[in-house]
């Protein structure tokens, strides 16, 4: 499944319109600890593809310089995704840095990472300001997290825009019943009768 969704560009774009994200609100030492447990097992990942390197190239990697996605418009070298060139969107998302935060140095850096080495959209992560959400509801507790799930104003990136100079996002048009949940006592931040879309 991982392998399809890197190979076609948008057959599962609509699954990802509906936009009814997850969201979950960790304690923040969690969160960290989490972060440093990924991290290790990276380093472990990492000294074992070194041994395999060359037969290591995936299919993926091959895609890309075969230049299944064409060339970026803006340096020339083939592009990693549909409409999306890694070097040159990890430098727009390197300028925008000091745009948001978490408010913890560490999610900071950890969302940072994904966002300087993401090859698609698909391997990307963003931070979503709480008032960009809507019908926030709760979903299930675990044991390192509480989870709830929502609605994003805004909606996810994926690609590039060269004619505007910002991102394409999903634009995600609310249905009747995402404006009956809005009612409902359990919901926090309600959706509100003039939200269709993301406002700019
Ligand atoms: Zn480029």
């Amino acid at each position: 499944m991982e392998f399809l969704r890197k190979i076609f560009c948008f057959p599962f774009t609509k699954t990802l319109s509906k936009n009814k994200n997850i969201i979950e609100k960790n304690n923040k030492d969690e969160i960290v600890n989490e972060i440093n447990l990924v991290n290790s097992d990276d380093d472990t990942n990492n000294s074992e593809n070194l041994n395999n390197k060359d037969n290591d190239l995936d299919v993926y990697e091959h895609l890309i310089l075969n230049q299944k996605y064409g060339l970026c418009p803006e340096c020339n070298q083939p592009n990693t995704y549909c409409d999306w060139c890694k070097e040159c969107c990890s430098k727009k998302f390197q300028q925008n840095f000091g745009n948001w935060t978490s408010g913890n140095d560490h999610i900071d850096k950890f969302i940072q990472e994904s966002q300087l080495n993401a090859r698609n959209s698909l391997e990307l992560l963003e931070w979503i300001p709480y008032n960009r959400l809507r019908n926030i509801e709760f979903l299930a507790q675990g044991g390192f997290s509480t989870i709830y799930k929502a609605l994003w104003l805004d909606g996810q990136i994926y690609k590039w825009n060269y004619e505007k100079q910002d991102w394409k996002r999903f634009e995600n048009e609310f249905d009747e019943q995402d404006y009956k949940d809005a009612i409902n006592p359990k919901i926090k931040n309600p959706l509100k009768d003039n939200e269709k879309y993301g406002l700019p």
